[in-house]
């Protein structure tokens, strides 16, 4: 078990104390400075370095493993990037500045908003939302202004059964009703079922395409059509966007609002759960609604415009989460149009390659094609007492990061697997060849070997719910 800092502490020990020239009180007022010590634990510089270095290799990531959780599309995020986003002129430079002196950063974001809706077949986007949870309750803030403003009462927001649960959750936090559609046998959407919900009280339809079974809805175009018939708004979740770049784009399919997961699609390190840029697009009748301030190019000079008076206001401070944006900007640089489109082509192409390894022995609900991801249900294959929970901690114990499970609710002991476009063959064969013989061999001739797992991690199985019901906020050394 790695120590605590605080426990490796001693006052005799410290870190070699390197002079530094600059007067450190220099212009602080006598009444903000510290008149108690801060009571920093003190330890060698080299005891410090072995801690983190210790405990970052106790973690799963990226850099290390495997990391197949679906949805979440944890690709090869290019460390140049982050390079580009320490240089000096984004990295040291202050949002509340005069937008003279920060033309660059401004032109960045203008760029980027020019980019994401050439990929999305968007009008304009805001960058300001921080996640894409963020981006939907943007976006359904700005649906919702924009009934106000036409005098429309639409209080209803039409949620797939196999939607992220983000998309009920923003918009209820909008304010919104949700009305729960009922997805088919293979996840997708029946136009049909959606006709017989499209009421005058419908404000609009949140569709994830592909949907959380990694398949593409063959009646968007139907969907697209009877939703505006009937003066509805459709929202796209492009958390997915990994699996369309270049070849589909959700404006084309009639989509009026949508979000991005900029951390996700365009590759910004996000499994320690942010930070994310979640950008909210709109159809041009919708720009108005936009978050402020808006970035705009007057007479080659970029400006702050605040004045809108439609506008929902502000979801975040300044203008977003600036590095992200600056990271996914030199990715789609870097690709290009082709490569980025040549991206969701591999990435299909893997999932699928995966899918056709798994499909005979394990069930695939979604049917034997997907896009970029799929989701296996092993219920049928499963033996005593095994469960998908099981099959995912045994999974640790052969250094792989688990897949995202029991997601989408609709899949019966989900496993969702999304391997992205930047994995080797090898690496594919060797984890379809792990997964099933947990599946298959070990649960069925060895189960308490998966009932058990994990036994080589630094921690053991632990107890999902108890930090939450019993959390330890303070350490008591
Ligand atoms: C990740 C995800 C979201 C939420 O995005 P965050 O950036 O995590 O807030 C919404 N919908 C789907 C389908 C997702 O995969």
């Amino acid at each position: 078990m790695e120590k605590l800092l605080n426990e490796i502490s001693s006052e005799c020990k410290a870190a070699f104390n390197v002079n530094c020239d600059v007067e450190s009180d220099l212009n602080i007022p006598q009444n903000y400075k510290r008149n108690a010590d801060l009571g920093l634990p003190c330890v060698a510089e080299n005891d410090l370095l072995r801690h983190f270095t210790n405990l970052s290799r106790k973690n799963y990531a990226l850099s290390t493993t495997f990391y197949p959780l679906g949805s979440c599309t944890m690709k090869y995020n290019p460390l140049i990037n982050e390079k580009i986003a320490g240089f000096d002129g984004f990295n040291c430079i202050h949002p509340s500045q005069p937008a003279e002196t920060i033309q660059g950063a401004l032109e960045l974001i203008h760029n980027l908003e020019k980019d994401l809706c050439e990929v999305s077949g968007m009008d304009y986007f805001s960058l300001q939302p921080a996640a894409g949870a963020q981006g939907e309750f943007a976006g359904l803030l700005i649906i919702a202004k924009y009934f106000k403003s036409i005098k429309q009462k639409r209080t209803k927001i039409i949620v797939p059964d196999s939607a992220h649960g983000t998309n009920p959750a923003s918009a209820a936090y909008a304010g919104f009703e949700i009305m729960p559609l009922k997805s088919e046998s293979d996840g997708s959407l029946s136009a049909q079922k959606v006709k017989e919900l499209l009421t005058p009280e419908v404000a609009a339809i949140m569709l994830t395409v592909p949907n959380t079974l990694g398949v593409f809805e063959k009646e968007i175009s139907e969907i697209a059509k009877a939703s505006h018939e009937n003066g509805t708004l459709l929202y796209y979740d492009g958390a997915n966007l990994n699996a369309l770049m270049g070849m589909v784009r959700p404006g084309d399919l009639g989509f009026d609002v949508i979000h991005i997961n900029l951390h996700k699609t365009f590759s910004t390190p996000h499994g320690g759960g942010g930070p994310g840029a979640g950008p909210v697009g709109v159809k041009a009748f919708l720009e108005h609604f936009l978050p402020v301030p808006r970035v705009e190019n007057k007479n080659s000079k970029f400006v702050l415009n605040y004045k809108k008076s439609k506008s929902i206001g502000k979801v975040r401070a300044f203008f977003g989460n600036f590095p992200v944006l600056v990271k996914a900007y030199a990715y789609i640089k870097a690709l290009g149009a082709k490569g980025l489109k040549n991206a969701s082509v591999q990435a299909v192409l893997n999932a699928n390659y995966m899918l056709a390894k798994f499909k005979d022995k394990i069930n695939v609900p979604a049917g034997s094609r997907c896009m970029h991801e799929f989701v296996l249900s092993p219920k049928s294959v499963l033996q005593n007492g095994v469960r998908t929970v099981d099959i995912a901690k045994r999974l640790l114990d052969y250094g792989y990061y688990a897949p995202t499970v029991y997601f989408p609710l609709i899949v019966e002991e989900a496993i969702m697997i999304e391997p992205t476009e930047t994995e080797s063959k090898e690496t594919l064969d060797k984890f379809v060849e792990t997964l099933n013989k947990i599946i298959l061999d070990e649960a069925v001739n060895e189960p308490h070997k998966v009932k058990d797992a994990p036994v080589n991690t630094p921690v053991k199985r632990l107890n999902e719910v108890e930090a939450a019901r019993k959390p330890i906020l303070k350490w008591s050394g």
